[in-house]
């Protein structure tokens, strides 16, 4: 009989990515699939480091896995086993610690033998990572709306707080034909949506022979038959150059969605993080992005209760992100990661003031969001189809980033692209819609 797997991803876009190529390595290799609360021969907990919070589901995972069959395998591979393959395996969790970059070979590593006590341990320093090389993807879903693009992997930026650039290495790049050839795959496969990802997106090129930018690559594939929506994931404030701008405005492919790290709105608390950028500069960039994109959705991560971030300091992030044309936060509590010099630092803000801080920062977030919807209602917008709610009513999402669902008698196929007229917003937090054209 086959074996049978589980798998659960912790973590990012990228993990997320890298997880659905790992499974298809293994279903090709005929492994069978199981839920993660089953039994299992085979349990992968693909971890996340980013966080003190994702370092320890990593390891509750790794219990649980081998609470659901003590004679399984049970493999922690990724970020969090990169960071701390001796305490995972001091504590029994796992029988095989596989690193960033060791997980890509998993069907070699899985042939390796070990046990509880004695894990098989495949931790290489991430800063010696090779060159990126395309994830092959042995299977196409076709039928899907859409797809992710890994472009990009590593950091160079070393911010003060973040444990990245130790976890996954300098930052590599997937050369523009390789980039070429999968989007032309996914093309081929009928996907409408491309995300390229990246841990540093806007670093993509830079180790390339001769030095290339985001801005050459995607003037590089506008010449070329691209999917109707190329969505860019984060990038940092100081890689949007003029040129960068440009390129995306004159590119209709291109959503207008934008996501632009901010993480601190005060001057100060952004030197002792190692961000490069003033809030001033940050602000001057939000505004010139809304006045070159009056539609788009422009979201930021924010960052509270860093070390040392006084009342002062929140209240100027609080200001700043109030004045700006922002349309979404994404808010991240500080968190100590070992190795990091952020993690030494005193002055921690925990308890009722970071939580307090925190709920603040998500209520200015619904307020943004609530703006955003209600300044897009009238509007007719294309909507991409992903799944029906229920029988006759279906969602998708438009390229600004709006969740909409809207009513339709007749069958549809994620993927298809439906013009809709924005109405009401939901309580869900999506928007209602109606269709304006039959499909
Ligand atoms: S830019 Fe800073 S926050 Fe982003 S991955 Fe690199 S080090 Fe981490």
């Amino acid at each position: 009989m086959n074996p049978t797997v589980a798998l659960e991803t912790l973590g990012c876009k990228v993990n997320q990515y890298e997880s659905s190529h790992l499974a298809e390595i293994l279903t090709t290799a005929n492994y069978h699939w199981v839920p993660f609360r089953a039994k299992a021969d085979i349990y992968i907990v693909h971890s996340c480091a980013v966080t003190s919070r994702a370092a320890f589901q990593t390891r509750q995972l790794l219990r649980r896995a081998r609470r659901n069959n003590p004679a399984a395998l049970v493999l922690a591979i990724g970020c969090d086993a990169q960071l701390e393959p001796h305490r995972i395996a001091r504590e029994r969790l796992a029988t095989h610690i596989l690193g960033t970059a060791e997980k890509l070979d998993l069907l070699h590593w899985l042939n390796a033998a070990g046990s509880y006590s004695n894990p098989c341990l495949a931790v290489s320093d991430a800063r010696l990572a090779a060159t990126l090389k395309p994830l092959p993807t042995t299977r196409m879903h076709s039928g899907r709306a859409r797809a992710f693009l890994k472009v990009q992997d590593g950091c160079d930026s070393f911010c003060s707080y973040c444990v990245v650039p130790y976890t996954r290495g300098k930052s590599r790049s997937l050369p523009q034909q390789d980039v070429r050839a999968q989007l032309e795959r996914y093309t081929r496969h009928g996907y409408r949506e491309v995300v390229f990802t990246g841990i540093h997106l806007g670093q993509w090129g830079k180790d390339l022979e001769p030095c290339q930018d985001l801005a050459g690559l995607l003037q590089f594939l506008a010449a070329d038959a691209l999917p109707p929506r190329i969505r860019l994931s984060s990038l940092e404030p100081g890689e949007w150059s003029d040129h960068l701008l440009r390129c995306v405005s004159s590119n209709p492919s291109i959503c207008p969605h934008f996501h632009v790290p901010l993480q601190s709105g005060s001057r100060d608390v952004l030197q002792a993080m190692h961000r490069p950028y003033t809030p001033g500069q940050y602000s001057e960039l939000i505004c010139e992005m809304r006045r070159r994109f009056p539609r788009a959705a422009l979201g930021a991560d924010v960052m509270v209760g860093f070390p040392g971030e006084t009342e002062h300091h929140f209240q100027e992030t609080v200001e700043l992100i109030e004045a700006l044309p922002l349309t979404y936060l994404h808010v991240f509590p500080f968190s100590p990661r070992p190795g990091t010099p952020a993690a030494d630092l005193a002055n921690r803000i925990t308890g009722s003031t970071l939580k307090q801080r925190a709920k603040v920062l998500h209520n200015l977030d619904t307020r943004k969001r609530i703006q955003f919807r209600q300044a897009n209602i009238g509007q007719p917008v294309e909507v991409l189809v992903e799944s029906e709610i229920e029988a006759g009513l279906w969602r998708g999402t438009t390229d600004n980033y709006l969740q909409v669902m809207f009513p339709m008698n007749r069958p549809l196929s994620p993927g298809a692209l439906v013009t809709v007229r924005l109405r009401d917003q939901h309580k869900s937090g999506m928007v209602l819609g109606e269709p304006q054209v039959t499909p």
